[in-house]
């Protein structure tokens, strides 16, 4: 088999991250992964998780290994859906129950299990002629959707002259191009590199042209909460299509890798919205995603899962949740800013304001791929060649240093 192996380029972010580790100067600066990290560049496990823990330590519940059930952990489940699409899960009215009949929900191994299973079930039952991808998206989008067979296209998505969203483009792509039946792949919020999300009005023209030209909406949602520090305010592109299209079937692939700071654990759901609310077709929905993740992997994992559960059915624990929330997000903020006032103190040729317009976890900075090797081996700052940088790596500590470097390799 070997000799029928073609060599495969590794994965620029897990490279960057050996790099950095092997790098043994005092001041280097780690900008590559996405990953929350605290000012004092540490891993955060969230209070409210750890608090949960030790609780689940003491509980000593006897079944806690035990198999799931093959959709996975059902009250989980309830209450992944309901956080996604806003339901309320104590006291919902009668036509919010009659809502939740028309989401299907399974759990998956995180967000990017989630995105897979997704991949192939839509690509198994519906077969897509094409995914419509943003240029640039997450790059683990372009391998979930090969893995599953799909055609890939992109839209248009980033101005580089602006650094901005290039929703014109985006639009008018989609419009002239586009098929019917053809998924398109959105960023829920935070958008992957770019930090830049379309407006309230923007997501409305999107949903119209969705609807209008019978194209499949397939949300991306890796970080609810912790771009703006409101899981309201991240899911409202999610929640504008589910409440306003209702003749149009989406799908959601939910994370809980970064909001609730358990990337490892791997907890994750994927939601399939139908347009007719019935337990039998949800049913249906249901069986057909077990039959699938049954062949691959049985059921998702449990222990990140009953974290995330026990956090969501306590108010108390939910209201301390959102607290932590707003600690990552407000820090993350926060190095925006300071990164931005040293560029502009020190007068670093080129505009700036996109690092602080930009939201969610990461920046598209505009450095070039020679600025960033030069950053890499002159300061030993380390962010992607596209020039993403993920501002959590920032601190107060070193936001000075890396402006620093970041003004050289630009007047140089
Ligand atoms: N989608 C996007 C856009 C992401 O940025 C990420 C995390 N990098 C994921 C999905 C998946 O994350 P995970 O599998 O760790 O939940």
């Amino acid at each position: 088999v070997l000799a029928t192996l073609a060599p495969v380029p590794s994965d620029e972010i897990f490279d960057l991250n050996r790099a950095y580790a092997r790098d043994t100067f005092p001041q280097k600066v780690s900008l590559g992964v996405g990953v929350y990290r605290t000012d004092e560049g540490k891993p955060w496990p969230l209070p409210v998780v750890e608090k949960v823990e030790k609780k689940l330590l003491e509980e000593n519940d006897p079944s806690r290994h035990e198999y799931t059930a093959i959709e996975g952990d059902i009250p989980f489940l309830e209450l992944a859906r309901d956080l996604m699409f806003g339901f309320d899960g104590k006291n919902a009215s009668a036509e919010q129950e009659e809502a939740k009949k028309r989401i299907a929900s399974v759990q998956a191994v995180a967000g990017t299990g989630a995105n897979h299973l997704g991949g192939l079930f839509l690509a198994t039952h519906m077969k897509p002629k094409n995914v419509w991808l943003s240029d640039p998206s997450w790059a683990n989008h372009m391998t979930l959707w090969e893995m599953a067979g799909v055609p890939r296209k992109t839209y248009p998505y980033y101005e580089p002259k602006t650094r901005s969203l290039d929703f014109t483009g985006m639009m008018a792509t989609l419009e002239a191009e586009a098929q019917e039946g053809d998924v398109v792949l959105l960023h829920a919020c935070a958008h992957n590199p770019t930090g830049l999300d379309p407006t309230k009005e923007q997501w409305m023209e999107i949903a119209d042209l969705c609807e209008r030209k019978q194209l499949f909406p397939f949300f991306d949602s890796a970080y609810q909460g912790f771009a703006s520090g409101s899981v309201v305010e991240d899911a409202w592109a999610v929640r504008y299509f589910f409440q306003h299209k209702p003749h149009m079937e989406m799908c959601v692939a939910q994370s809980f890798s970064k909001n609730f700071g358990l990337y490892g654990q791997r907890v994750g759901a994927f939601h399939y919205v139908t347009t007719v609310a019935g337990v039998d077709i949800r049913d249906t929905v249901v069986n057909n995603l077990c039959h699938l993740i049954r062949g691959e992997f049985s059921m998702g994992p449990r222990g990140g899962c009953s974290i995330v559960k026990k956090v969501l059915t306590s108010d108390e624990l939910t209201a301390e949740w959102y607290e932590d929330l707003k600690v990552m997000s407000s820090r993350i903020k926060a190095m925006r800013q300071a990164l931005y006032k040293e560029l502009v103190k020190l007068q670093t040729p080129g505009t700036w304001e996109h690092i602080v317009n930009q939201n969610g976890m990461f920046s598209y900075t505009g450095l070039t791929p020679a600025q960033v090797t030069a950053l890499k081996e002159k300061y030993h700052v380390y962010l992607l060649q596209s020039g993403r940088a993920s501002i959590s790596g920032l601190s107060e500590k070193n936001v000075a240093y890396v402006a620093q470097a970041i003004d050289d390799v630009v007047r140089n």
